[in-house]
């Protein structure tokens, strides 16, 4: 018989070494990982054989467990999908879960390595926690060949042809190492494993088999009254469901009893995970019927903006057979996406009103794709809105509108938002705050690129009756008194004959980029600001379209200036006095307001000499 030697890959090498040394003191859950891992070859066959009837059924499905205490062994075998060669070398011999690699990466910039094993699912491979010596004899489903892997470990692992397995499966077999801690579980005992299945694995749908008896309930955990479920079991269950090695922030029960009839269990995880934002396909809530696992990631049940959500829905009323391509239209699915949605915003509300600091993870791990729903979903548009927070110009903390519209001004006709920066305090420093702040009206600062659709939109999207978000990036929105509107009108116009060769100067420079020059009415400290014109892109949003590869049309805008600044005050009077030093001063003030918005200016080399020439100046060169 050919045996056959191969390495493991290097990352995969690294992270065996570390499971032998390792003296983390909860190495029951390896037993966890096995069990997970034959529960899925379990459901695997099982939708195999749906799609094709000539592939044997599963007749006894089971997860069987023996231990030897005399040979000191301990088998865990299925009847599941099974592997072949290649799957042997692809999914034992390599670490293909970004998990398990971002928990290398971790464990190497810790120095609590043994802690970071239990946080994180190691799958396979913490086997070698208890273990010198791993086989594994499998049978794919649907092939002749048995294979066994054969490892103790040490970098290399080997596949032979086997010829013991009659039905498909895998069989594990781990030569359990003599430990030297005095305290050390004995894995060979009956009792010590029934108390972990128990613990840890009690819910898995397929039956646990320990000596002829089946030892795990098998009750799946949704179907189970709330009051009966430690919080320990939901945790497990989320690990199990989602190979997160962290807790979930919360979990949301459904039981749905009416015209349909479903159970759900959902998850809100504590940390977005790192696709969530590439991926917008991604989606986690896996689809039962009557216990029985249908499908992961069934996107059908849940809007995309709620696809950082995990979880289980059960149905009692759709057929066993459903097929993806029905899920679509299949009405009983529209009706538990509705319902499960109404739960989920019933619930984010109850949390928000409860317990702010943990709404607060919820909302900074997961708000940006939550608000896509204000665009996506325009029925609960002002649902969505009212469960945002946001970042406000009166303090550090978060508001919702409802607090926000609290302690608005008397008189205020809406709720004042600015965006278009990354970042909080690049935004706070816009100049377009200046008249607002002046007179303590407070400005939400919308810092994430999907606030600047929502602000675009807000006009067609948002319901009459809520408080009108008004963008105050343009110059229609402002905060003058009708009397202040007035008196700064008068005073524009009396400038106006002065400004005149300065706006002409401005605009023979930057004709193609300005649609206007004008004095401003509301800017106090800043000298210059770029507004968009009404009804025009804002500079993000182009932008953002532009590095999407869009083709879009120059935005012309309006470039305000600040005549009570000493330096527009001077610049007046250079335009006037045709000054050809005007044109610099100008192209400063145009290319700082830019850089005020986020965008680099044109010609960044000629920006920097400007600067330097005027450095020079000052320091009397
Ligand atoms: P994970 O289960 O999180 O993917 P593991 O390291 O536990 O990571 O397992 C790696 C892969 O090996 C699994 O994804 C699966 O494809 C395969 N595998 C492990 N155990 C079994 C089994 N009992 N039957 C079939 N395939 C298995």
């Amino acid at each position: 018989m050919s045996e056959e030697r191969y390495y493991f890959q290097s990352e995969a090498a690294e992270l065996l070494k570390m499971m032998i040394s390792s003296v983390y003191s909860n190495k029951d859950i390896f037993l966890r990982e096995l069990i997970s891992n034959a529960s899925d070859a379990l459901d695997k066959r099982r939708i195999e054989c749906l799609k094709d009837s000539e592939l044997a059924e599963n007749e006894k499905p089971e997860i069987k467990i023996s231990a030897d205490s005399e040979a000191k062994t301990l088998t865990v075998s299925d009847n599941g999908i099974g592997m072949t060669r290649e799957d042997l070398i692809e999914y034992l011999g390599k670490i293909a879960k970004s998990g398990t690699k971002e928990f290398l990466k971790a464990a190497k910039d810790s120095n609590t390595q043994s802690e970071l094993i239990g946080q994180f699912g190691v799958g396979f491979y913490s086997v070698f926690m208890v273990a010198d010596k791993v086989e594994v004899i499998t049978r794919k489903l649907g092939e002749q060949d048995t294979f066994r892997f054969e490892s103790d470990g040490d970098g290399s692992y080997t596949i032979t042809e086997a010829g013991q397995r009659e039905e498909c499966g895998t069989t594990v077999i781990l030569h359990l190492r003599q430990s030297e801690e005095p305290d050390a579980k004995n894995y060979s005992d009956e009792w010590t494993i029934r108390g972990i299945i128990e613990k840890y694995s009690d819910f898995i749908s397929w039956p646990i088999v320990l000596k002829d008896k089946t030892v795990n309930s098998r009750k799946a955990i949704w179907q189970r009254p709330d009051s009966e479920i430690t919080e320990e079991e939901y945790k497990e269950f989320y690990k199990h469901l989602t190979h997160d090695w962290r807790d979930p922030l919360t979990h949301i029960k459904i039981n749905a009893e009416g015209s349909t009839n479903f159970k759900g269990l959902l998850f809100i995880p504590s940390e977005a995970p790192f696709d969530l934002f590439m991926n917008p396909e991604a989606g986690g809530v896996s689809l039962y019927i009557n216990r029985v696992f249908i499908m992961n990631d069934c996107k059908e049940l849940i809007a995309g903006y709620l696809r950082f959500i995990r979880g289980v829905i059960d149905s009692e009323d759709l057929p066993l057979n459903i097929s993806r391509e029905i899920l679509q239209d299949e009405p009983i699915i529209r009706v538990i996406r509705r319902s499960t949605q109404r739960k989920i915003f019933a619930e984010l509300k109850k949390l928000l009103a409860s317990d702010r600091e943990k709404y607060i993870k919820f909302w900074t791990a997961f708000g940006r794709v939550f608000k896509e729903g204000v665009i996506q979903d325009s029925e609960h548009a002002k649902a969505i809105l009212e469960l945002s927070l946001f970042r406000t110009t009166n303090d550090d903390g978060w508001t919702t509108l409802a607090e926000y519209e609290s302690r608005m001004k008397d008189g205020q006709e809406g709720i004042y938002c600015l965006s278009g920066r990354d970042n909080l305090s690049a935004l706070k420093a816009s100049p377009k705050l200046e008249a607002f702040t002046a007179k303590g009206y407070e400005v939400l600062l919308m810092t994430d690129p999907v606030d600047e659709v929502i602000l675009s939109q807000a006009a067609f999207i948002l319901p009459e009756d809520m408080k009108k978000l008004l963008n105050i990036a343009g110059s229609e929105v402002n905060a003058f008194t009708e009397e202040e509107r007035k008196a700064g009108e008068e005073r524009l116009k009396e400038l106006e004959s002065d400004f005149g060769p300065l706006k002409a100067k401005a605009l023979e420079i930057f004709g193609d980029k300005l649609g206007d020059v004008k004095p401003s009415m509301t800017l106090t400290s800043s000298p210059a600001c770029l507004r968009d014109s009404a009804g025009g892109m804002s500079l993000r949003m182009e932008n953002m379209l532009r590095s999407a590869g869009q083709a879009i049309p120059v935005q012309k805008r309006t470039l305000e200036l600040n005549a009570s600044h000493p330096v527009v005050k001077k610049l007046i009077a250079m335009a006037k006095d045709g000054d050809e030093r005007a044109g610099d001063v100008l192209r400063l003030l145009y290319d700082q307001s830019l850089i005020l918005e986020g965008v680099m200016p044109e010609d960044s080399a000629e920006f920097v000499k400007r600067i330097n020439d005027l450095m020079s100046l000052a320091m009397g060169e």
